[in-house]
C-alpha cells in the first residue's frame, strides 16, 4: 500500500519561541517532499485533532506524524486507529524543553527528532493483529485459598474456571488451620479460616468445574490455546485454557534442618505446623507423655532471616506463634508461654494483635540469641543470651515450638533455598552451546539442556522448562516493582505464597489480582494484542526463514520461551506467549527478524538519516539508544523539568536494551557518530528489567562491539552503557555531558565523512 504521510508540528509549549517552525516545516516538504505538514498552536486541542482526523480521510493519510511532546503523553489522543500508523518526534521534553532556545544546535537537534520520525513511517507498517481461534477458559492449580478465590473471581466475571487440586478435597492448608489471626477489627481476637464458605461457592458455581486428586501431567502450547492433560488416577481428562494462575502455595521449611535448634533431639520439639495439627485436634498435649502443657517455649526465625537456611522474613511466622500462645492460653490458662525472638514482626494493623498478645500476663515475649537447645529431664531447656532483661537466661518449657518459615512451592526440593538463582546470561548462553545431551520434547520439540528442572506444578512444552523459571529462593515473579503476579511465562500468573511468602488475607487480594490478570490476557490474545508490559501492541516478530542459519541465539535468548525449536535448531515462534521485547531481532546476527513497526532496517535507516556535520564545526554526535520503560521516562522527566543537556545528543527509544542489535552501533560509528551511549534498566533482582534482562544481554553483546572497535583502531569508550532507574532523571544531564566531553577529549571519530 502506498504511503501517504502527514506531518502535524506544534507550536505551544515553547516550542515556537525556542525553534524555527517554518525551517522546520521546509525540512518535512522540501527535503523529504512529505504532502501534507500542517502547523498549530496547541495540537493537543481538539480542534487541532479534529484537523488530523479530517486529513486521514480528505487525504487518505495512512501515517501521521505528531512533532511535538513526548510518545507518553497524550497517547489515546493521538491515536487515530490501528490502520494509522502514528509516531511522536518528540520536540518538546528532547528539544525545546531541554536545550538553549533559539540556538542553532538546538534547531539542527529538533530537525534530526523529526527526520528520524519521517524514516521511520516510510520504513514500517501497521501492524496487523494475529487473530487465532483461542480459549478464554482459565485454569487455576491449586484449591487453597488463593486458588479458590481466584477461581470464583473469575467465574464470577463471567469465565469457565478449571481448578485443579492434588488433594482429595479444596481447602489447602486453611482446612488444617484450627484458626487464623483476625482479618478484621479490632484485630484481637482469632477467627475462623473461612474455607468452608468458599468451598461450598466454589463447588456449587456452574462456571467452575473442581478437579480434586489431580495433577497437571501436561500444558503444551501457548497462550489462549494450552491444551492441558490431567493426571487423576487412570483417568487423563483434558481440556483447553488461555491463561493460568498458579496458587499452588508454600511448604514448610523443613524442620530436619534445624538441629541446631533442637529439631529432633526430643518429640517434644515440634515446628509451627505440627503445633497447628494439634491445636486443630483439639488436643494440645505433650508428644513424649501426652500430658497436658504446662508451660511452652517458641523460638521466633527457626530457619528464617538465616544465610545457612532461608535467607528471607516469611512475613506471618511471628503472628502465627502470637495465634498459637493463645490456643495454649485458652486451653491451658495457668500455662506459661516463653517466646524468644530477634524482632517481632507483626506489620500493619495486625500491630494491635500483637499488642493484644502482649497485655497477657502468662505470655514472656523476650528478644534473644538462642544458645543451646538441650533436653533437661523432661523439659526442653533453651540458653538464651543478648536478652530485654540484660541478662543470659536459660527457658525451661515442656514443649518447644519451632516458628518455621514458608518455601514457594515453585521450587523444586533438591534445588537449595538459598541458592542463588540468578544467572549469567553469556554463562547461560555458553553452557547451551556446549550442551551436547538436548532432549527432544514428546512432539519433536528439542528441549534446552540449560532447562529449568521445575517442580514439575505445570509441565509445559517449553524449550527453557516445564515450569515457571525461579527467581532467587524459588519464586516465579517478574516484576515486582511493576506486576507482582506476573512471571516469565506470558499469560501464567503466580498468585499467593508461591510468589512470595503472604498470610490468608493479603493471598486473598492476590488472588483477585491475578484472576484479573489472567481475563485480561485471555481478552487481548483474542484480539493479537500483547499483555503488559507493551499492553495492547498488535506487532510481533516476522521471521525471514529462508535465511536462517539456526544458531539458536534467538530461542535460547527469548526471555519468554515464545521460540522453540525443532530438531535442527529453526525457531518455531509461538506469538501468543510473545511479550513483543524485541531480544530476538537484537540477537539475530542475520538480521532476520523483525516486526512491522520495529526493525534493524527500520533503525539503521533513522541513525543514517541524522545530519552529520564534519569535523571542522566541531559539533559532535553522540546517539543514544535509551530503554523505552524506564529509561526514557527520566529522559523525558529531565525535560520536563527543564534541564539543559548537551544538544549533540540523539536519542532513540528501544524496546528493551535486549533488543539492541550490535549492527546499530557499527552502523552509527560508520555514520559519523563521535560515541553510542546505551542506557537502560538496572541490572540484578532488585531491580527488574521489565524484559528480565535487557542490560545484561546489551552489555554481552557489546563484547562483540568493542573487538570490533579494536580491529577499527577506536577506542572502546567511544561505546558505553549506562544504568538508570526510571527516578534517577536528575542524573541525566551529567551522564550525557560527561559523555560529550570525553569523546571531545578522545577526539572525533576518524571515519567521519568517509
Ligand atoms: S519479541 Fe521478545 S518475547 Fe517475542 S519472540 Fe522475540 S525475544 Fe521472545
Ligand atoms: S538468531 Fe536468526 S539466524 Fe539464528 S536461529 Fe534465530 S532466526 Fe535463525
Amino acid at each position: 500500500m502506498e504511503t501517504k504521510l502527514g506531518v502535524y508540528i506544534c507550536k505551544g509549549c515553547d516550542i515556537a519561541s525556542s525553534v524555527d517552525v517554518d525551517k522546520l516545516v521546509e525540512v518535512v516538504t522540501g527535503e523529504h517532499k512529505v504532502p501534507v505538514c500542517k502547523t498549530h498552536d496547541a495540537l493537543c486541542s481538539a480542534e487541532a485533532v479534529d484537523i488530523i482526523r479530517k486529513d486521514i480521510e480528505s487525504e487518505g493519510l495512512n501515517r501521521v506524524i505528531v512533532a511535538a511532546c513526548s510518545q507518553r503523553v497524550f497517547p489515546e489522543l493521538f491515536n487515530f486507529g490501528s490502520d494509522i500508523l502514528t509516531d511522536r518526534a518528540n520536540i518538546r521534553e528532547y528539544g525545546a524543553w531541554a536545550h538553549e532556545p533559539n540556538d542553532e544546535d538546538t534547531q539542527m537537534l529538533v530537525e534530526d527528532y523529526v527526520k528520524m520520525s519521517i524514516i521511520k513511517m516510510q520504513t514500517s507498517e501497521p501492524a496487523v493483529p494475529l487473530i487465532e481461534e483461542t480459549s478464554k477458559e482459565i485454569l487455576v492449580i491449586g484449591g487453597g485459598m488463593t486458588g479458590m478465590t481466584a477461581a470464583r473471581a473469575a467465574a464470577d466475571a463471567g469465565y469457565r474456571v478449571h481448578l485443579v487440586e492434588k488433594e482429595a478435597e479444596l481447602g489447602g492448608w486453611a482446612r488444617k488451620f484450627k484458626a487464623v489471626f483476625p482479618k478484621t477489627p479490632p484485630y484481637e481476637s482469632l477467627q475462623d479460616p473461612g474455607h468452608a464458605d468458599l468451598i461450598k461457592a466454589v463447588e456449587t458455581h456452574d462456571n467452575i468445574v473442581v478437579h480434586t486428586n489431580s495433577r497437571i501431567k501436561s500444558a503444551k502450547g501457548a497462550p489462549g490455546k494450552f491444551d492441558v492433560v490431567l493426571k487423576n488416577g487412570s483417568e487423563a481428562p483434558s481440556f483447553k485454557v488461555g491463561a493460568m494462575v498458579v496458587a499452588t502455595g508454600w511448604k514448610p521449611y523443613e524442620g530436619k534442618n534445624l538441629g541446631h535448634l533442637g529439631f529432633g533431639i526430643s518429640p517434644n520439639v515440634i515446628t509451627n505446623v505440627k503445633m497447628e495439627e494439634l491445636a486443630a485436634s483439639g488436643e494440645i498435649i505433650r508428644p513424649s507423655d501426652n500430658k497436658p502443657i504446662e508451660s511452652i517455649a517458641f523460638i521466633q526465625c527457626a530457619g528464617s532471616r538465616d544465610q545457612d537456611h532461608l535467607p528471607y522474613c516469611s512475613s506471618v511466622c511471628c503472628r502465627v506463634s502470637l495465634k498459637q500462645a493463645m490456643y495454649v492460653r485458652e486451653k491451658y490458662p495457668n500455662a506459661k508461654i516463653y517466646v524468644i525472638y530477634k524482632d517481632i514482626r507483626s506489620p500493619q494493623q495486625f500491630e494491635l494483635f500483637y499488642q493484644k498478645a502482649q497485655t497477657d500476663d502468662g505470655m514472656f515475649l523476650t528478644k534473644g540469641e538462642v544458645g543451646e537447645v538441650r533436653v533437661d529431664g523432661d523439659k526442653i531447656a533453651v540458653d538464651v543470651s543478648e536478652t530485654l532483661l540484660g541478662e543470659d537466661i536459660t527457658v525451661k518449657a515442656d514443649m518447644l515450638v519451632l516458628a518455621t518459615g514458608m518455601v514457594t512451592t515453585n521450587k523444586p526440593d533438591d534445588i537449595p533455598v538459598a541458592a542463588d538463582a540468578s544467572v549469567d546470561p553469556a554463562a547461560e548462553i555458553a553452557a547451551v552451546k556446549e550442551a551436547a545431551d538436548e532432549s527432544t520434547l514428546e512432539d519433536g520439540k528439542k528441549a534446552a539442556a540449560s532447562a529449568e528442572k521445575g517442580a514439575h506444578l505445570i509441565n509445559l512444552g517449553y524449550r527453557q522448562g516445564t515450569d515457571l523459571p525461579t527467581l532467587k529462593y524459588g519464586f516465579p515473579d517478574s516484576h515486582f516493582i511493576c506486576f507482582p503476579y506476573e512471571t516469565r511465562r506470558t499469560a501464567i500468573y503466580a498468585a499467593g505464597p508461591v510468589r512470595s511468602p503472604m498470610d490468608f488475607a493479603s493471598s486473598t487480594s492476590d488472588a483477585y489480582g491475578a484472576a484479573l490478570k489472567a481475563i485480561q490476557a485471555v481478552e487481548s490474545i483474542a484480539q493479537g494484542r500483547a499483555v503488559h508490559p507493551r499492553a495492547g501492541d498488535l506487532s510481533y516478530p516476522d521471521f525471514f526463514m529462508t535465511k536462517c542459519t539456526q544458531c539458536k541465539r534467538c530461542t535460547e535468548e527469548c526471555p519468554f520461551g515464545a521460540l522453540d525449536e525443532d530438531a535442527k535448531g529453526t525457531p518455531l515462534p509461538n506469538p501468543t506467549r510473545c511479550r513483543r521485547c524485541g531480544v530476538c531481532l537484537g540477537a539475530c546476527p542475520e538480521r532476520i527478524i523483525s516486526f512491522k513497526n520495529y526493525s534493524v532496517n527500520m533503525v539503521s535507516k533513522m541513525i543514517k538519516s541524522i545530519s552529520m556535520p564534519d569535523e571542522f564545526d566541531e559539533k559532535p554526535r553522540i546517539l543514544a539508544f535509551v530503554c523505552e520503560n524506564d529509561a526514557l521516562p527520566s529522559v523525558d522527566m529531565a525535560g520536563i523539568k527543564r534541564m539543559k543537556y548537551s544538544p549533540f545528543v540523539r536519542i532513540i527509544p528501544l524496546r528493551c536494551l535486549g533488543s539492541m542489535n550490535a549492527v546499530w552501533v557499527s552502523d552509527a560509528l560508520a555514520s559519523g557518530f563521535d560515541g553510542v551511549i546505551l542506557i537502560g534498566c538496572k541490572r540484578g533482582d532488585d531491580y527488574q528489567c521489565h524484559f528480565i534482562r535487557g542490560s545484561e544481554l546489551a552489555n554481552y553483546r557489546m563484547d562483540n562491539v568493542r573487538e570490533k572497535l579494536t580491529q577499527l583502531v577506536l577506542e572502546e569508550e567511544r561505546v558505553q552503557i549506562v544504568e538508570l532507574a526510571i527516578n534517577e532523571y536528575q542524573k541525566l544531564p551529567k551522564i550525557f555531558d560527561d559523555f560529550v566531553a570525553q569523546i571531545e577529549e578522545m577526539g572525533y571519530n576518524p571515519y567521519k565523512g568517509m
